[in-house]
């Protein structure tokens, strides 16, 4: 039996590049169920993120010109991930496989061949990896890659330059359902999950239209909550940082009490103000790698709704429904 493919797009505030992409997508589609690879129940799944624009108006008339275009509408932005899980969700109850792209026409969708290919072949997650960067600015290239670097320091298992384009069974979309977290970062998290998994190379692209929604600070922001929700090695950092200074501290005293006694000691200003600096630096640095954690902590004991579907388009609602009536 062929796999029924839903391709899952996060869109947030994406009006310009969603006329241009829509139509690649389903052409993906009606050339992969061509090829025999897919069934012809497969689907577009788009994921309007909170959109201020008219992103929802655009998903519903697309719903309406075509049955293999569906959507849901988040009930306000909620963030990359957090649309992409819903979507996920969303997509796990119908499909068979399911691969998250973004909507800006970035990721070469060609690349999904081989992704369905690999899955046909025995794998249950298949990567999307770049092999180049070279569309990036270099400062994206450098920062990007020094995160990858930093999270697999810190512990935490990332594919590198990957990012969130990939294909998953529906195996792994049921194991994925049971991680209950509220600060998510999926692509350390997927490879949690295990299975067999395997990479597809792919070149990475301009953006079609529009700007990105990942400047400096929002970059800064996942890379601290990948880092923070996946490894707790900051933490035991700070223990061996703590360790450290009362060692050398140890050695100050020693220091301080032969000097005392040799007759030696001087006023002591300037070397009181640098340990005192540096001690307060390094406090507070601790505790706010501790804050960050105990904030986790916080948010995680509320457990609150990671998303709110607030609409469905027609073909995406007919669809729950009949689900909903088999399963009674
Ligand atoms: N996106 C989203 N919610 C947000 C920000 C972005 O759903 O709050 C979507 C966006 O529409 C796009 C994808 O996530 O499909 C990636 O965003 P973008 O292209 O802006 O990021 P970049 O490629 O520059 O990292
Ligand atoms: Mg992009």
């Amino acid at each position: 039996m062929k796999p029924i493919l839903y391709i899952v797009v996060p869109c947030y505030n994406e009006e310009k590049v969603l006329p241009l992409t829509s139509g690649m997508f389903l052409d993906k589609l009606e050339s992969l169920s061509g090829a025999g690879l897919i069934d012809g129940d497969s689907r577009v799944l788009f994921v309007d993120d909170g959109s201020r624009d008219g992103t929802w108006e655009l998903i519903c008339s697309l719903a309406a010109s075509d049955r293999r275009y569906s959507g849901i509408s988040l009930s306000r932005n909620r963030g990359h991930q957090n649309a992409l899980l819903a979507g996920l969700m969303e997509a796990r109850k119908f499909c068979d496989i399911a691969i998250s792209i973004d909507c800006d026409g970035q990721d070469d969708i060609d690349a999904m061949d081989a992704m369905v290919n690999e899955y046909l072949s025995g794998s249950d997650i298949v990567y999307g990896v770049r092999s180049s960067r070279d569309s990036d600015t270099r400062f994206k290239r450098t920062t990007a890659r020094g995160f990858y670097r930093l999270m697999r320091l810190l512990g935490a298992e990332v594919v590198y330059d990957h990012a969130d384009y990939r294909l998953l069974s529906k195996r792994v979309l049921n194991e994925l359902a049971g991680y209950r977290e509220v600060n998510i970062f999926l692509r350390g998290m997927i490879p949690l999950i295990g299975f067999r998994s395997s990479c597809v190379a792919y070149e990475r692209k301009e953006r079609i239209a529009g700007k990105s929604h990942y400047p400096l600070g929002k970059m800064l922001a996942l890379a601290l909550d990948g880092i923070t929700s996946l490894s707790i090695k900051p933490l035991r950092l700070i223990t061996g940082l703590g360790i450290a200074v009362a060692l050398l501290s140890f050695v100050g005293i020693i220091w301080s009490f032969v000097s005392y006694f040799s007759g030696e000691t001087v006023a002591g200003w300037a070397s009181m103000t640098c340990i005192i600096c540096f001690l307060c630096g390094i406090q507070l640095l601790s505790l706010g790698v501790i804050g960050e954690y105990v904030g986790k902590l916080y948010l995680e004991v509320k457990a609150r709704p990671r998303y709110i579907i607030a609409e469905r388009t027609e073909s995406a609602a007919a669809e729950t429904a009949s689900i909903q009536k088999t399963s009674k």
